[in-house]
């Protein structure tokens, strides 16, 4: 694929980089955990109101139509404007628009993509993290003369980011009794202020609070608010899972080499450290940011080809978890105790650089299925 911009796509891009010299927040994302989630929320309404949220979702779901290369270059732009990033909800909205009925992406998708209704993603369990296949929650189904009118919601669920202040929650649970692992596991779409719903936010080691655990005590919702067939939950879950990765990740490469490019000038300047260890230290992340780079271009250029995310996303997501936590470290060595005096942001970027590990399916998850799935390895002791 020729990675130029062709004229339209230059045209958007400069129109989008004046927008945001313009408009893109002059002051750092807030680190306290409240002012932080109303200032990105305030963010992404006001790039939705210009026109820049959902660029690739169908016209008549509130998006503009446009080829995926418009949202890769979207993200180009905030990254390496150092702009705070989009809403990161491609992937509920993802599952949506390709599984929804009618009425279901008509309903939900507008006010998804203009960030005025809220969603979480309610997916891990205490006992299913990795092995989501365990999962317990069920969804018993109500009958009425025979006919299914409901879905009775009774489990918990953990790691649910945003959960506290979510209008809606993309739910997994069992809906076949007595079914095991893969097997019927449907996804309902759930109000978070439904009756018997209790949800409690997790304080992290690092003081946040954006995750929650969430209890479901016979909670009810309509039967219309299944999405996709009873017993197809599985399938619908891994495809969403490929959408986690994709043009966005465009945007991470930028904002990498944007914090990469001023350590290295820090660095010429004499401010930071400079011992040959830390040296060492930044030309690694600068080597595994080339390397997530190509991989994200290569990705792109596929999806641009028409082709579905498939297992070989697991491949961006272990190098960009390389390059986070390489460069991040690599910053919290050269910049010595300064991040952890001062404003604390920083920290903060280290501390998330860790989550990339685990987020999405972890590390080793990750690796798993590209030896499974990609390479087609036989699976470990057989
Ligand atoms: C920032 C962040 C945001 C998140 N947001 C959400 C969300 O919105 N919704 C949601 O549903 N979940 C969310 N999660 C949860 C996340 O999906 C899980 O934490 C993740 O899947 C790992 O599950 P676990 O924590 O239960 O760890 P476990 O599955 O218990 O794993 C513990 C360790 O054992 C390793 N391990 C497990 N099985 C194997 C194996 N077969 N082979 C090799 N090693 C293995 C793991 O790699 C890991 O190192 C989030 C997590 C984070 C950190």
């Amino acid at each position: 694929m020729d990675f130029r911009d062709s004229p339209e796509e230059r045209d958007f891009r400069s129109q989008f980089r004046g927008w945001l010299t313009e408009h893109a927040p002059g002051e750092p994302i807030p680190v306290e955990p409240e002012a932080r989630a109303a200032f990105l929320l305030a963010w992404h309404r006001r790039l939705y109101a210009a026109g820049y949220v959902g660029l690739s979702f169908p016209v008549e779901s509130g998006g503009r139509g446009l080829p995926p290369t418009y949202e890769a270059i979207f993200n180009d732009e905030l990254g390496a404007a150092g702009a705070p990033p989009g809403p990161a909800f491609g992937h509920i909205a993802n599952a949506i628009r390709l599984h929804g009925s009618e009425e279901q992406r008509r309903r939900h998708l507008p006010g998804l993509l203009s960030s005025q209704v809220r969603w979480c993603q309610g997916f891990s369990e205490p006992g299913a993290g990795s092995d989501l296949a365990n999962l317990s929650t069920r969804a018993q189904a109500v009958e009425m003369n025979g006919a299914v009118t409901g879905y009775r919601i009774t489990g918990q669920k953990i790691w649910t980011s945003e959960a506290v202040g979510a209008d809606w929650c993309l739910l997994l649970a069992r809906s076949e009794p007595g079914s095991c692992r893969h097997h019927g596991i449907s996804v309902l779409l759930v109000p978070m202020r439904t009756p018997g719903i209790d949800c409690r936010a997790i304080v992290t080691a690092s003081g946040t609070r954006e995750f929650a655990e969430v209890f479901f005590d016979g909670a009810e919702v309509d039967a219309a608010n299944l999405l996709g067939r009873p017993g197809q939950g599985w399938a619908i879950a891994m495809s969403l899972l490929g959408y986690e990765r994709g043009p966005a990740d465009i945007g991470w490469v930028s904002r990498f080499a944007r914090t990469l490019r001023l350590l290295e000038d820090q660095a010429r300047a004499g401010s930071l450290r400079t011992e040959p260890a830390l040296r060492a230290a930044l030309a690694k992340a600068y080597v595994d940011l080339r390397a997530l780079q190509v991989q994200v271009q290569r990705t792109l250029s596929s999806r641009m080809d028409g082709s579905t995310p498939g297992p070989e996303g697991s491949i961006d997501k272990l190098l960009m978890t390389r390059t986070d936590q390489s460069l991040h470290r690599a910053m919290m060595d050269l910049r010595g105790a300064e991040p952890l005096l001062e404003d604390g942001l920083d920290l903060d970027l280290y501390f998330w650089s860790r989550a990339q590990s685990i987020f999405g399916g972890t590390s080793q998850i990750q690796r798993d299925i590209v030896a499974q799935r990609v390479l087609k390895l036989p699976r470990a002791g057989k």
